[in-house]
């Protein structure tokens, strides 16, 4: 088969679904699954709704077109605020965006109205993440830009934490949103929608706290696709850790000196990484290089050790292992991997549901869960 390329498990992740959207339901909060990871595959995206998620949310424009293909219609929110300069595209492949910006609003509003349409926006609030977000202290204003604007609906508020300086959600910081939303609803006589508390980082606070408060929705990508919690990147009891495999192809095999020699100065991506040991190394060389998958949060299987990674050259230590050029090796990958490997067009992406396919004799087992 096709190598390099990422299988792709779509029972695992509607089962990952389906365990997240009923443990987050006992306590009153909906899941909207985010397919940014993989690209918007709408493949994906069926397997999350499968699962129960509510909606589905993606970071960018062309991944939210891909999903516009699902066979029922479904919420797709825009998780980034939009660009100024594509606010028709957003109006257009997106129910609902985030946002941030009273310029990007206008121009929402003007291009929704434009297209005869009504668009969602979810406020963010900066709860000390420092990425996207709105002061609480100009949260009230922001609201009442949204309700002056005809073609807007405001839908709720949201915020994000754990994605630029690892801000933990705790009681402290979701109190603040939930208080916001009340503040909110008392002073222009509504109800919000949606009250969207952050992503999988969120997930040990929701299903710990004792109150969620009004945190009524989480964006969950990396939970569902990989089973980990971010915080620590720790595996989410119950869930599946390895619905992708990223699959590459040996083109060398051969027992080398263990150390190199020869004047020594920078390799390819700058520091070479070091060789002890000594005596000889059962290396193979597989066709898989960082155009392909960052190579930190590439798990090989058992045994086999990763000796260095460049372009186009991934060098590894088979250690006991036997294989012959041509042999397949796989690989589990972190959200890092995944995220590169995806992006990548060298790689193909192989989504399969119902009873996986018998393994090949040459296949060599795959690696431990994900982790970073
Ligand atoms: C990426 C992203 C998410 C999903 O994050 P995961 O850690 O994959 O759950 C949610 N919200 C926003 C704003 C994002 O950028």
């Amino acid at each position: 088969m096709t190598a390099p390329r990422i299988d792709i498990d779509l029972d695992k992740i509607e089962q990952n679904s389906r365990s997240l959207v009923d443990r987050l339901a006992a306590r009153g909060v909906r899941v909207t699954g985010v397919t940014k990871a993989v690209l918007g595959s709408p493949g994906v995206g069926a397997a999350m709704l499968r699962g129960g998620v509510h909606g589905l949310g993606d970071s960018r424009v062309p991944n939210l077109a891909r999903l516009t293909g699902l066979d029922r219609p479904v919420p797709r929110t825009l998780i980034r605020t939009p660009m100024l300069s594509q606010a028709a595209r957003v109006v257009d492949v997106a129910d609902v965006s985030l946002n941030t910006e009273a310029a990007v609003l206008t121009a929402l509003d003007r291009a929704a109205s434009d297209a005869g349409r009504t668009h969602g926006v979810v406020l963010m609030v900066e709860l000390g993440d420092l990425r996207e977000g709105i002061g609480v202290d100009d949260v009230p204003a922001a609201v009442c830009a949204v309700l002056g604007l005809s073609s807007l609906r405001l839908v709720g508020l949201g915020a994000n934490l754990a994605c630029q300086n690892g801000a933990v959600p705790d009681d402290r910081n979701m109190g603040v949103l939930t208080g916001l939303v009340k503040d909110v609803e008392a002073l222009h006589g509504i109800a919000l929608d949606v009250v969207s508390g952050g992503n999988s980082a969120n997930l040990s606070w929701a299903l710990s706290t004792d109150d969620v408060g009004r945190i009524d929705d989480l964006r969950l990508g990396e939970a569902i696709l990989l089973g980990l919690d971010p915080l620590y990147r720790t595996p989410v009891p119950g869930l599946h850790t390895d619905a992708f495999t990223m699959t590459a192809e040996i083109i060398e095999v051969a027992v080398k000196p263990a150390r190199p020699w020869g004047d020594r100065a920078q390799a390819a991506f700058g520091e070479a990484p070091p060789r002890t040991g000594t005596g000889s190394v059962h290396q193979a060389i597989l066709a898989l290089g960082r155009q392909d998958v960052d190579p930190v949060g590439l798990r090989p299987p058992e045994g086999i050790t990763m000796l260095g990674m460049s372009s186009d050259h991934l060098v590894v230590d088979l250690g006991d292992h036997l294989a012959v050029v041509g042999d397949e090796i796989d690989f589990a990958v972190a959200y890092g991997a995944l995220l590169r490997a995806m992006t990548s067009p060298f790689v193909t992406s192989v989504e399969r549901a119902g009873p996986p396919a018998a393994p090949s004799a040459s296949r060599m087992p795959r690696g431990h869960p994900a982790r970073a």
